[in-house]
C-alpha cells in the first residue's frame, strides 16, 4: 500500500480548529486508501516562547537542557492531533522522535540524523493506524533528547519519507506553496508550480525560509517527491522533484542577518584557506560567499559571510586561525544582507549576472561582495536596503509574471523519473546505499575543467555600477562568465575576478583594459590558463567539513588556491593550470573516489 507523509508546520496546528482541519486531511488521505504518517511541529509560536523562558533562567542555558525543553512543543502537538483523529473515528498513535527510532548524533540544537528504524511505524501502519510523529527531534545513542535545528520538522518529514520509501512527502504550511521569493517581503511574489531539487536546495540554504535546507538534502539523496501545499486550501502547491534544467531564474532568497568577516595580511601560501576552514568547520560554522583575493605584494586576504548569530563563534575561530598561521588581521561587520538569485537554466545563459547588477545599479544599491556558482548569484548589500534590493531584482527579472517553463510534471511522471535509473541515478543510489549514517555527506564526483582563463580588475571604484558596467560589457560580447568573486577592500576600492573560456580571453582583455582606463588607478591582470577543480555532491555548504577536506587535500598537495566558490551542490577552486591534474588526483583520494 502507498505511504504518504504529511507534515504540518506550526501555524497549521496553532489552535484547536486548525488541528482538527489537519486531522481531517490525514483521515481523508487514509480513507482514500493510503497509509498516512503525520509529522507535526510545535503549535504557533510555542518554540519561540520556550526559547524566551529558557533565557529567563540563564544567559547560556545548557544545550542538552535546551533540547529537552524545546522538544516538548512537538510532544504537545502530536498528542492533541491523535485525539483529534480519534474523534473523527480513525485509529491513530502519537510517537516521540525516540519512540519512532530516530537516532541522531549528540550535537544538541543542530543534531544530524544517523538512522531511522521503521519497524515500529510499519507495525502501527499495518494495524490501520495513522502514525503521528513529533517533528524536529530525535535521541542520541545515549538516549538524550536532541533537536535538529529551528525549522527541523521538515527534515523529520523528508527523512521519514526516505526511510519508509513513501510515495510522496507533503509539507502543509501557511502559504500556497513555494513562491518566487518570500511573499511577506515582496507582495507580488508568485507561486511556482515546480522546482528542481537543486534549485530548492540552493534557495533554502541561501535563506528562503519556507523549507529547512537539510530536508531537501534528504529529498534529493533518496529521491523523495516533495510537495509544499497550503494547509488552509486545496491548492496543488509546488512540486519539488528530480527535474531537468528549467528557468533561467526561478527564485530569489534573502538572508537578512548576515555578517561579513575578513582575514587580511595573511601569508600567500598553500594551506591558508585550509587552516581557516578547519577552524570554522570544527565549530560547525556554515561559511558562505568565500572570496579569496588574488594576492598582491605577497599578502592574501580571505573574506566570507556567516549568519550573524554565528559571528561570535566565528571570531573565536578566526583568532585561532590567525594564531596557527602566525599572521593576519581580522575585521568584521554586521550591517549587511545577502540577496541571491537561483535558477538551473542560468548555467547555459550569459548575462544573468549583468542584468542583476544593472537592476541594483538603477536603484543606487552598492554591491559589497559578489559570488556566483553554476545555478546561483549572491550579492551582499547594505541591510537597510535589502528589501528594496529584493523587490528590484524580482521586478528586474519580471518574476511577477509567469515565465515560460517546461510543462508541469505530475506526481506520476516524477515517480517514473525516479524509477528511470540512468547512470547518475545509479551512482547516487550506490553512494547513498553505502552511507554509514543517513545524513552523512554525499560527494559523488570530482571535476577538472581545463578550459578557462582568469581575469582580475584591481582597484575599481567601489560605487554602484562598476560591476554592472563590467559584466554588461562582457555579456554584450556574448562571453559566458563562469565564476565571479568580488570583494571590497578597506581602501574603498573593489577587486573583481572572473573566469571565462580561454578562447574568449583576448576579446575580454580588450574590453577590460578599456574599462580600466576609464577608472582612475584601475588595472587588469590575468592568467591565460587556470584550472578549476570542482567537488560535486549534496548539501556541501551546510556540511561544514567538505570545504575543510577539499582545501586540506589541496594544501597537502602544495597547491595554492586563487578563487573559491561554494554552493550546496558544488564547491570549486581555481588553481594554477600546472597544478590541476595533481589537485584532481588529491581530491579524488580525499573523497575516496578512486
Ligand atoms: P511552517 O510553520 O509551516 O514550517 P514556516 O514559517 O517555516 O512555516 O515557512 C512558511 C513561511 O516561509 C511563509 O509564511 C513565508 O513567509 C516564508 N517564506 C520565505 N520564503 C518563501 C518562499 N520563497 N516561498 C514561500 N514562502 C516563503
Ligand atoms: N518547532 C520547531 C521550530 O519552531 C521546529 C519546526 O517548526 O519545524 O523551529
Ligand atoms: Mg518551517
Amino acid at each position: 500500500m502507498s505511504i504518504i507523509v504529511q507534515k504540518f508546520g506550526g501555524t497549521s496546528v496553532a489552535n484547536a480548529d486548525k488541528i482538527r482541519a489537519a486531522a481531517a486531511r490525514a483521515v481523508a488521505t487514509k480513507q482514500a486508501g493510503h497509509q498516512v504518517v503525520m509529522v507535526v511541529s510545535a503549535r504557533g509560536k510555542k518554540t519561540d516562547e520556550l526559547v524566551r523562558l529558557a533565557a529567563e533562567m540563564s544567559d547560556q542555558p545548557a544545550a542538552r537542557e535546551m533540547d529537552m525543553l524545546l522538544s516538548t512543543g512537538e510532544q504537545e502537538s502530536v498528542s492533541l492531533m491523535a485525539m483529534a483523529v480519534h474523534s473523527l473515528g480513525e485509529k491513530a498513535v502519537s510517537l516521540t522522535g525516540g519512540q519512532i527510532g530516530i537516532i541522531t548524533d549528540s550535537t544538541f540544537s543542530k543534531a544530524r540524523i544517523e538512522s531511522i528504524s521503521t519497524e515500529r511505524i510499519r507495525k502501527h501502519l499495518d494495524a490501520g493506524e495513522i502514525v503521528i510523529a513529533c517533528g524536529f527531534q530525535g535521541v542520541d545513542p545515549e538516549m538524550n533528547i536532541t533537536t535538529l535545528g529551528r525549522g527541523g520538522s521538515d527534515t523529520t518529514a523528508t527523512a521519514l519519507a526516505a526511510a519508509l520509501k513513501a510515495d510522496e512527502c507533503q509539507i502543509y504550511t501557511d502559504v500556497e506553496g513555494v513562491f518566487t521569493t518570500d511573499p511577506r517581503v515582496v507582495t507580488e511574489a508568485r507561486k511556482v508550480s515546480q522546482l528542481a531539487y537543486d534549485e530548492m536546495l540552493e534557495l533554502a540554504s541561501l535563506g528562503a525560509g519556507v523549507m529547512h535546507s537539510r530536508s531537501i538534502e534528504f529529498a534529493k539523496k533518496f529521491r523523495v517527491p516533495l510537495r509544499v501545499r497550503p494547509s488552509f486550501a486545496d491548492g496543488e502547491g509546488t512540486l519539488i522533484a528530480n527535474l531537468g534544467e528549467s528557468r533561467v531564474v526561478s527564485g530569489l532568497a534573502l538572508a537578512r542577518n548576515e555578517a561579513r568577516v575578513t582575514l587580511a595580511d595573511l601569508p600567500d601560501q598553500p594551506g591558508v584557506t585550509s587552516s581557516i576552514f578547519a577552524c570554522m568547520s570544527k565549530r560547525k560554522i556554515p561559511v558562505d560567499m568565500v572570496v579569496q583575493n588574488v594576492a598582491v605584494d605577497g599578502k592574501a586576504t580571505v573574506s566570507f559571510t556567516v549568519p550573524e548569530g554565528d559571528l561570535a563563534d566565528t571570531l573565536t575561530a578566526a583568532n585561532e586561525a590567525v594564531k596557527i598561521l602566525g599572521a593576519g588581521t581580522i575585521r568584521s561587520g554586521t550591517n549587511v544582507a545577502k540577496v541571491s538569485v537561483v535558477g538551473s537554466g542560468m548555467q547555459s545563459h550569459s548575462g544573468v549576472a549583468a542584468q542583476m547588477f544593472q537592476t541594483l545599479l538603477e536603484k543606487g544599491i552598492n554591491l559589497e561582495m559578489i559570488t556566483t556558482s553554476e545555478i546561483k548569484i549572491s550579492v551582499l548589500v547594505e541591510r537597510d536596503r535589502c528589501d528594496e534590493a529584493l523587490l528590484a531584482v524580482h521586478q528586474g527579472f519580471h518574476m511577477e509574471t509567469e515565465l515560460p517553463q517546461s510543462p508541469a510534471v505530475g506526481i506520476q511522471q516524477a515517480k517514473e523519473q525516479r524509477l528511470d535509473v540512468n547512470s547518475d541515478e545509479k551512482l547516487l543510489s550506490e553512494i547513498v546505499g553505502k552511507l554509514a549514517n543517513m545524513e552523512d555527506i554525499v560527494v559523488s564526483e570530482v571535476l577538472l575543467d581545463e578550459s578557462q582563463s582568469r581575469v582580475t580588475l584591481h582597484h575599481i571604484p567601489d560605487l554602484p555600477g562598476s560591476s554592472s558596467q563590467l559584466f554588461s560589457a562582457v555579456a554584450n560580447k556574448n562571453i559566458m562568465v563562469d565564476m565571479i568573486v568580488q570583494n571590497v577592500s578597506d581602501t574603498g576600492h573593489a577587486e573583481v575576478s572572473f573566469t571565462i573560456p580561454r578562447t574568449d580571453l583576448q576579446k575580454c582583455l580588450a574590453l577590460a583594459e578599456d574599462l580600466a582606463a576609464s577608472w582612475e588607478n584601475a588595472t587588469v591582470s590575468h592568467e591565460a590558463e587556470i584550472d578549476k577543480l570542482t567537488v560535486v555532491g549534496i548539501g556541501l555548504r551546510t556540511h561544514t567539513g567538505v570545504g575543510e577536506r577539499m582545501f586540506k587535500a589541496l594544501a597537502d598537495a602544495n597547491i595554492n588556491i586563487q578563487m573559491i566558490n561554494t554552493s550546496e551542490i558544488r564547491m570549486s577552486a581555481v588553481v594554477d593550470s600546472k597544478a590541476g591534474q595533481a589537485g584532481f588526483e588529491s581530491l579524488q583520494n580525499a573523497f575516496h573516489l578512486r
